[in-house]
């Protein structure tokens, strides 16, 4: 069985290895790997590793951090593969998806590879006589990532290459229930030349995530994961001062409007809503389909369910869709399946007891489909996170608008309609932070920014991209005169006044 160790100092370590947790393959649902647990006191260790790591780091000149990530950006692509590969044997998702996801964490490290000219300040020339304001970007010294089990390698990658490009060190708490991905790509980052205690990988749960929000050296903090946790390290992180990014969980729609592309729509709604078997934070789980479109897009989406291929991730035969992450997990979603039943959905496509030959102990769960959901239903209001569809009716735009903006959550949402009209009113008025026009999954690319509005994130910045770059420095503003030939050291005299610009 596979170990799965902390990473500290640019080695492999167990510490005081106290605890440990079962890692699945969710495909088999046999036990494949032990994840050691950190305590306090190992987070405490990694930390002091990177806060001495950070006053060697914050001088290494943007030339030579910036050769770093390039060879980190190379060894990572020809690394492709096998970090997907532990991906999706660890996550259950199929093998293609799982290269999309390493590609698109590939792509924030690119963008990290340009940070001479994304930390540049300016300058204004004579704000006063011979006086000069200029600003500066600098690091904020350790910084942590906790990140969720539905993309072990992509969402890391969203934190810290762009942290550690600023000047940071950085401790990374990757989720428990997929440690492996995340490990293999801190040691290719030692590999291409990163230097010790710069980037630190601490396994663990709650109490190594607790650590890191109380321990004082410990300067920001970036989360990704459900709403509950979200809050609860927003408030914790930031009452004990600490600069906070906190993104939650979501419930994204999509608009299908009369006169959209209704096979268009259709298999974007299949593609976004159970790609990944839906455990995705861009999935979407409700379609909102204005006037009669719902009579006619069911159909549509019901034949393209049929024809999906559910099975193992890493299986010879190509498939769409593979196991949910752990049978808890599973018997979650199918938990919501059987409410729905309950409070009066139409099931249209049922995947409870779906089986694969041969493994039968996998964590399976076919695609599912309701019609007929209306906003006081569970399947509803909550996340669900699994390939559990919902079609909600609304009479009309501003009803199917009217409904989404309602909606606590804001991470994603789209539209599938051909009149530029609604879709500009749609852009402006949807209380949401990432919005799709007739593309499904709008995640934003590298060089702008990632996050929800509402409670699919607390605190300021957005992820990765300028806003990442802003989270990971702060400004420094400098007002400087220097003596001059002509006025060699000349003092104007003692002068109690608030400084003016003469
Ligand atoms: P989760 O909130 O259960 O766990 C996320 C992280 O928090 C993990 O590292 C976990 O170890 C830690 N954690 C769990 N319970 C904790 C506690 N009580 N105290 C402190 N730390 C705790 O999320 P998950 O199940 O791993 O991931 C799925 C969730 O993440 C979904 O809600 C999904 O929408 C969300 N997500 C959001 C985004 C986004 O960008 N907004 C992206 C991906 C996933």
């Amino acid at each position: 069985m596979k170990q799965l160790n902390h990473w500290i100092d640019n080695t492999r370590t167990d510490l005081t290895g106290e605890r440990t947790g079962d890692v699945f393959n969710p495909a088999t649902g046999d036990i494949s790997g032990s994840v050691v647990m950190a305590t306090g006191a190992d987070v405490d260790t990694a930390v002091q590793s990177a806060k001495q790591a950070f006053e060697s780091w914050r001088d290494v000149s943007l030339t030579k951090r910036t050769a770093i990530m390039f060879r980190y950006r190379q060894l990572l692509d020809e690394n492709r593969v096998e970090l997907a590969r532990l991906v999706s044997a660890e996550h259950g998702k199929v093998l293609d998806d799982a290269l999309g996801e390493v590609g698109r964490g590939i792509e924030v490290v690119e963008y990290a590879c340009g940070i001479s000219t994304l930390l540049k300040g300016d300058i204004t020339p004579d704000v006063a006589t011979g006086v000069d304001t200029y600003s500066i970007r600098q690091p904020l010294g350790v910084v942590a990532g906790i990140t969720p089990f539905n993309f072990p390698a992509m969402v890391p990658m969203w934190m810290y290459p762009v942290a550690i490009a600023c000047g940071n060190t950085f401790i990374l708490k990757p989720s428990e229930k997929d440690p492996s991905a995340g490990l293999l790509a801190a040691e290719l980052f030692a590999e291409a030349g990163l230097p010790p205690g710069v980037l630190n990988v601490v396994q663990g749960d709650a109490e190594a995530v607790n650590a890191l929000l109380e321990h004082p050296d410990v300067q920001a903090i970036s989360f990704v994961g459900s709403t509950p946790i979200a809050k609860h390290i927003y408030r914790t992180g930031t009452a004990a001062g600490k600069r906070v990014q906190a993104l939650g969980g979501a419930k994204n729609h999509m608009i299908v409007m009369p006169d959209a592309d209704l096979d268009t729509a259709a298999d974007a709604a299949v593609s976004a809503g159970y790609g990944s078997a839906g455990e995705r934070c861009m999935a979407i789980s409700v379609v909102v389909a204005v006037g009669d479109v719902a009579d006619h897009l069911v159909p549509a989406i019901t034949a393209r369910i049929e024809k999906l291929r559910v099975g193992p991730g890493l299986s010879d035969e190509p498939m769409d869709m593979g196991a949910l992450v752990t049978d808890v997990h599973r018997d979650k979603v199918v938990g919501y399946i059987d409410t729905g039943v309950a409070e009066g959905a139409t099931l249209v496509a049922d995947g409870r007891g779906f089986t694969v030959a041969g493994h039968e102990n996998g964590f399976w769960l076919g695609p599912t489909l309701f019609d007929h959901v209306t906003t006081d239903m569970t399947i509803y209001r909550d996340e669900i996170f699994g390939p559990v569809l919902g079609v909600v009716r609304a009479d009309d735009y501003d009803q199917a608008l009217d409904i989404i903006n309602s909606n606590p959550y804001g991470n994603g949402t789209a539209i599938f309609t051909s009149n530029g009209g609604t879709a500009r009113a749609f852009q402006r008025d949807v209380t949401v932070g990432m919005v799709g026009i007739n593309v499904p999954i709008p995640v934003p690319v590298a060089f702008h920014s990632f996050g929800g509005w509402k409670d699919s994130l607390f605190g300021g910045n957005h992820i990765y991209g300028p806003e990442g770059v802003k989270f990971y420095s702060r400004n420094k503003a400098i007002t400087s005169r220097w003596p001059t030939v002509s006025h060699a050291a000349g003092s104007e005299g003692v002068n109690l006044n608030f400084p003016g610009h003469d």
